[in-house]
């Protein structure tokens, strides 16, 4: 018999009703296969909890945090397996460190160091539907942790891989890829396939519909990804390997992002060692850096420009102000109306001129362009907030990737 593992995401397990949905999805599967079912939080439960921890600090500790946000995914296996049992079928929930979800001590942002997952393979011998929380895990400290945003994905594919599954199913709120957001862009296209690759790019440029490290992890093991829809039954998204013919589209999907904020270093002494000091302290505070700009020097000082996820910039701008004083900088300032918008495609590997494209459609605009970075497959450009949207629409008219008629 063949195993599934399935993940739905929080907006299909949003209340009792979608949650009684998806057991009734399940539990179609359930004749024919084996299932680990791997589900979010209940809709907007995570966003609630981080906005409850903010109101009582702007820094708390990420191992307390950690405790907050796995309590999320635990209230969703246990009404899932209710909703299993009143339909007769046996099935028996699991959190993060149960299943053997093992990971290093990086709290809320961590990775995953092994999975031994005895248990789950045990209740799937037993004939039980095996309903895993996502997005947690233990650490080799034995402390709670989690995976970072959109990480039940990840714990999705992670079992899939360990499980030897035969695919891993995603269900969501969408019935697949598009060519954009479709719920920016009314004529974006659902994509059959993608490649790992190109879903990779898309995912870590904003494309949110798959977690980026969930997508590095199914490339890693080949584990076969179905992006589709927990309402209707259409075929969706077969995440794949690269295919004879995808090279054929040249830009394959527009993405954007508008969770990272922009910070400046003004009048930073132009001399060598200074970059990695200062680079240095904000790695010491465990943000992750994305795009860099340094201006070219005037009379021995430059500025220095990089975005960061808006939810670091507090603890990069604190690291940055005491390495600001201690370099001699003029001050730090940051600025988190920024947006990202990207155009993704294998196919750039062999077209020029692309990048100009994007430019001119932004420039046609009257957005103006504030930092660029390219990759073998795609282009970003760091604009104003307030164009982000027109942004994607313009470059997804540009690059013709709407509908045909
Ligand atoms: P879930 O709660 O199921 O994990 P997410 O909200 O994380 O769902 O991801 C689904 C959302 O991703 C969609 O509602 C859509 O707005 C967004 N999205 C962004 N880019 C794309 C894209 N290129 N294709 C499909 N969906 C996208
Ligand atoms: N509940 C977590 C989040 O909202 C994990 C997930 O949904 O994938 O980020
Ligand atoms: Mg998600």
């Amino acid at each position: 018999m063949a195993l599934i593992v399935q993940k739905y995401g929080g907006s299909s397990v949003a209340d009792a009703e979608k949650i009684k949905n998806v057991a009734r999805r399940v539990a179609e599967s359930a004749t024919a296969h084996q299932l680990v079912v791997v589900v979010s939080a209940m809709g907007k439960t995570t966003d609630g909890l981080v906005g409850l921890a903010s109101r009582i600090t702007p820094t708390p500790e990420p191992r307390e945090m950690d405790m907050l946000l796995a309590t999320g995914e635990q209230v969703t296996i246990a009404l899932l397996a209710m909703a299993l049992h009143t339909l007769g079928l046996k099935a028996r929930s699991l959190t993060g460190p149960q299943v053997g979800l093992r990971t290093d001590r990086a709290h809320t942002k961590a990775r995953i160091t092994r999975i031994t997952p005895e248990r789950a393979r045990a209740a799937l011998e037993a004939g039980e539907i095996v309903i895993v929380a996502g997005f947690q895990g233990l650490s080799d400290a034995d402390e709670l942790t989690t995976l970072g945003r959109g990480g039940s994905d990840l714990t999705a594919v992670a079992l899939a891989a360990a499980l030897k599954a035969d695919v891993c199913e995603i269900y969501t709120d969408v019935d697949g890829v598009y060519t954009a957001d479709p719920n920016i862009v009314p004529d974006a296209r659902k994509l059959p396939r993608v490649a790992y690759d190109e879903m990779l790019e898309m995912a870590s440029l904003g494309a949110k519909v798959l977690q980026a490290r969930s997508v590095e992890f199914a490339k890693k093991y080949g584990v076969a990804v179905h992006v589709r829809s927990t309402f209707k039954r259409d075929p969706g998204t077969l995440v794949t390997r690269e295919e004879s013919g995808m090279e054929e589209v040249v830009v394959t999907g527009i993405t954007h992002d508008r969770s990272q904020a922009k910070i400046s270093l003004l009048r930073v002494p132009d001399r060598p060692g200074i970059a990695a000091q200062v680079f240095g302290a904000v790695a010491t505070k465990n943000v992750v850096v994305d795009m860099i700009v340094q201006n070219i020097s005037r009379d021995g000082f430059t500025d220095i420009s990089f975005t960061v996820p808006r939810g670091d910039h507090v603890r990069a701008q604190t690291a940055l102000e005491e390495i600001g004083r201690t370099v001699g900088a003029e001050k730090v300032v940051h600025d988190e109306r920024v947006a990202k918008v990207s155009i993704v495609g294998v196919g750039m590997r062999s077209h020029s001129g692309v990048a100009a494209r994007m430019f001119a459609a932004l420039s046609k605009e009257g957005i103006n362009i504030q930092m660029i970075s390219t990759s073998e497959i795609a282009v970003s450009c760091v604009i104003e907030d307030k164009y982000a949207e027109l942004a994607v629409r313009s470059l997804h008219d540009t690059f013709e990737l709407g509908r045909e008629p």
